[in-house]
């Protein structure tokens, strides 16, 4: 099926009579001709903004071992304990495909010593991930995130450059509607007691949650505040938060990151409530949202997570980063109408009729796109009216005309599709005509 975001492309038909023997898997997505290039716009975008910012790109396998996911992202998370698409190999080892992509970024880095080469690490990834969630507008089981760590440094200055990271990526690809919130979980010396506050309040007031929340009371009770259900949300409204019980240093943390997003021009709203999916976060944890999106309107989220390098056995090194959907980030952008188009047809479009002149043609064209022109021709053998079609539906700039006579005169016929102009050229002056 066609992306949903752009138009069906006009050379891809299927024929219902067809029978398809085999389909994509339920929540994947083919990425077809048509579609690829607002996706190949959105990469080149986001390696111009990481390099900006002097951010490096790490590309990590698709699976690791199970255990480095469900000990960083948490074995309550739904993500570890719902999603994870996991298996045993032939040598009997757990393996699960990346649902994520911080946990294998630290653990590259821990056993590259990436920590050797520079103090500060900046690091960017891009691909797919794999959650086994329920398909719906804006999720998928193969979905791809782009996103960034920055790791060795605990100043909130790095907070606010892995928000702006993130801000400016939707900004460069010309994306109007989105919004920042940002909150503090604490840390592993604030949390506990909070946790206990939070519990305290929400155990006399079990009856009035949903069953998803009466489910998280015990083991992840601070998921109980994000969760979008009326009834949560309601028997929540006063509940205590987090930002309201943090130690001295969570406190400083949270306020100076608030000061210098202020003083950075950077529009934020701080939301006592947000609770991000897994388990690592502490202090800083935020969510890029777009009203562009239906109900699954965030594009990006992250946070600072100072205690998983040592988690995963490294030495003890505070890092922050985030990560977005790009799925979602074409959607909104296609809702305003700011994708590229498709990707422009040849510069040249060789007729050719009879054998020499289509190995004249062939031997041609190979000349021309070796020194960087895009050229086409016929590969089936078709008429010169159908070789015209064919030119003409591949939005080709200019064609070139040969037969036999062409040949034998050593003169061509080159028109420009666009004026209709035509234009007689010998050999050695196509290339000059190619603009
Ligand atoms: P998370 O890793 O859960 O914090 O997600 C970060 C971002 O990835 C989200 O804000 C979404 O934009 C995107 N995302 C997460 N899960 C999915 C999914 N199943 N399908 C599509 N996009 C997703």
């Amino acid at each position: 099926m066609i992306f949903p975001y752009i138009g069906a492309h006009p050379t891809i038909t299927t024929d219902p009579s067809e029978r398809v023997k085999y389909r994509s898997i339920k929540g994947t997505k083919d990425i077809l001709p048509g579609d690829v290039e607002a996706w190949q716009h959105l990469e080149r975008t986001i390696q111009e903004v990481m390099q900006t910012y002097q951010y490096r790109e790490i590309r990590t396998p698709a699976f690791e071992s199970t255990a480095l996911f469900s000990r960083s992202i948490g074995e309550l998370t739904d993500i570890v304990s719902k999603e994870m698409y996991t298996f045993i190999d032939r040598s009997q080892e757990s393996l699960t495909l990346r649902p994520e992509g911080t946990a294998a970024v630290l653990r590259s880095y821990i056993q590259n010593s990436l920590a050797d080469t520079s103090p500060l690490t900046k690091l960017y990834y891009i691909g797919p991930m794999f959650r086994q969630e329920r398909p719906q507008a804006g999720r998928l089981r193969q979905f791809h995130q782009y996103g960034a760590e920055v790791i060795g440094g605990q100043d909130p200055i790095l907070d606010a450059d892995i928000i702006h990271l993130a801000l400016q990526v939707n900004r460069a690809l010309g994306l109007h509607q989105f919004s920042l919130r940002v909150n503090s979980v604490g840390c592993e010396r604030c949390r506990p007691a909070y946790r206990t506050i939070l519990t305290t309040f929400l155990a006399e007031r079990t009856a009035e949650l949903s069953d998803e929340s009466k489910a998280r009371l015990e083991l992840n009770p601070l998921r109980v505040l994000d969760s979008k259900d009326e009834r949560d949300r309601k028997a929540t409204a006063k509940a205590p938060l987090m930002k309201d019980h943090l130690c001295a240093e969570c406190r400083t943390h949270f306020e100076q990151l608030q000061e210098i997003l202020r003083h950075t021009g950077t529009p934020f709203e701080v939301d006592g409530r947000l609770v991000r999916g897994l388990d690592y976060y502490t202090k800083t944890a935020f969510e890029i949202t777009s009203p562009l999106l239906g109900a699954q309107d965030a594009l990006a989220g992250g946070g600072r997570y100072d205690l998983l390098i040592e988690q995963l056995g490294g030495k003890p090194t505070p890092a922050v980063g985030f990560a977005a959907g790009v799925e979602r980030l074409l959607i909104a952008l296609s809702k305003q109408n700011s994708l590229p188009g498709i990707s422009p047809g040849p510069r040249l479009y060789i007729v050719a009729l009879g054998d020499a002149a289509r190995q004249w043609a062939f031997r041609k064209a190979l000349e021309l796109r070796n020194k960087g022109y895009a050229v086409e021709m016929d590969f089936l053998g078709r008429s010169i009216k159908a070789q015209m079609r064919d030119a003409n539906r591949s939005q080709a700039t200019r064609v070139l005309v040969v037969g036999d006579n062409e040949l034998a005169q050593g003169s061509f016929q080159l028109k420009e599709m666009a004026s209709g102009q035509e234009t007689v050229v010998s050999e050695s002056q196509i290339e000059s005509h190619l603009g």
